[in-house]
């Protein structure tokens, strides 16, 4: 979801990456390509090792060396042995990312630009939070299929997914520059369009060895695609973000077409069903848009629409952009005159 003003519209010089493999797990001999340990999960990296015929404690090693350190030169890997490290880089590389353009804004938020290997570009956002802490939005696709009508990644279409390695290095590379608290999976994208890929990562991000967040402090937000919250639910834990916005199918439909195959009353249904960790709420996201979904009978019916789910909702001032017909409602609605109820 790009709840965050991602865009991936800027024209800038190409970096160079390390090789990537388009999220398949391991290449084969023949194919002659490495393999980037960053689009392994931990269980992965394991079974990679064992198929080398290496002890597993090589694989919390490895974890330890790439996500604890930031370290991603083999030959830095001090504790691992010379025909280790050898056999590792006949096989195997680790990308690194440095971003190609950061801007900084006033209020101390920054905008990571990165240059992917086939040209596209992705943006991370770094949102300043109280007592120094900080919040990191990532990206989980080039472009977006799901066309909402008042997002500017929606207008771009869909390009591809992004892989395991390329979620995380946006972590990695913005770590460099210190501690994240929080980690958004709201930038450009729908995460659960690219389900595999994002577990994979949501697995490195959580290992104890890898970059050690805890549950509670990932959040994945959606547009609302069904059968995939369910099955994220099954597959590993995190806190999930809705993308609501509308409070009747007649708008929703208008503002996301995802709203057609997946109306209000099953995605409620979904909502009730998430397996929330124990004290976490749903946070339903929406954008505040003027004369469309601002009015005091909306903020009624989000209150019916969200009985018995345990839920917060975030109000999102609309981000006018050239190009959009719709505007940012006025200042007395965006304060809460209208909104002061309670879901
Ligand atoms: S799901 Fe909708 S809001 Fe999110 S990035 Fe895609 S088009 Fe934009």
């Amino acid at each position: 979801m790009s709840n965050l003003n991602c865009t991936n519209s800027t024209s800038l010089d190409p970096m160079v990456l390390a090789m990537m493999n388009n999220g398949s797990k391991f290449m084969n001999d023949e194919q002659q390509q490495k393999v980037d340990l960053k689009n392994l999960s931990p269980d992965e990296l394991l079974e990679f090792l064992s198929g080398m015929g290496k002890e597993r404690f090589r694989c919390d090693q490895l974890l330890r060396w790439i996500y604890k350190r930031g370290v991603t030169d083999l030959e830095q890997m001090t504790d691992l042995s010379k025909v280790l490290r050898a056999e590792l880089s006949e096989k195997s590389i680790i990308s690194d990312w440095t971003p190609e353009v950061v801007e900084t804004s006033s209020d101390g938020t920054r905008k990571f630009l990165f240059r992917l290997a086939d040209g596209s570009s992705v943006e991370t956002v770094r949102i300043p939070m109280e007592n120094d802490r900080s919040t990191l939005c990532i990206s989980t696709q080039v472009g977006c299929a799901m066309q909402c009508n008042f997002c500017l990644t929606g207008t771009f279409g869909f390009k591809r997914n992004l892989t395991t390695a390329e979620i995380v290095n946006q972590v990695c590379a913005v770590l460099k520059e210190g501690p994240i608290n929080n980690i958004v999976l709201m930038g450009m994208g729908e995460p659960l369009h690219n389900i595999d890929n994002v577990v994979r990562a949501l697995k490195i991000f959580y290992a104890p060895t890898g970059l050690d967040y805890g549950t509670r402090k990932v959040t994945l937000s959606t547009c609302g695609l069904v059968p995939e919250m369910a099955e994220l639910g099954k597959r590993i834990t995190v806190n999930l973000a809705v993308s609501l916005n509308a409070t009747t199918d007649e708008v929703r439909d208008l503002l996301m077409p995802v709203n057609k195959r997946y109306p209000l009353k099953e995605l409620m249904t979904a909502c009730r069903k998430y397996p929330l960790a124990s004290h976490r709420r749903i946070t339903f996201e929406y954008i505040l848009i003027r004369d469309l979904n601002d009015s005091i009978a909306d903020a009624k019916r989000i209150v019916k629409l969200l009985h018995g789910i345990k839920a917060k909702v975030n109000l999102i001032p609309f981000n006018e952009h050239e190009g959009s017909q719709y505007r940012c409602p006025d200042r007395d609605t965006i304060e809460g005159r209208l909104w002061s109820t309670k879901g």
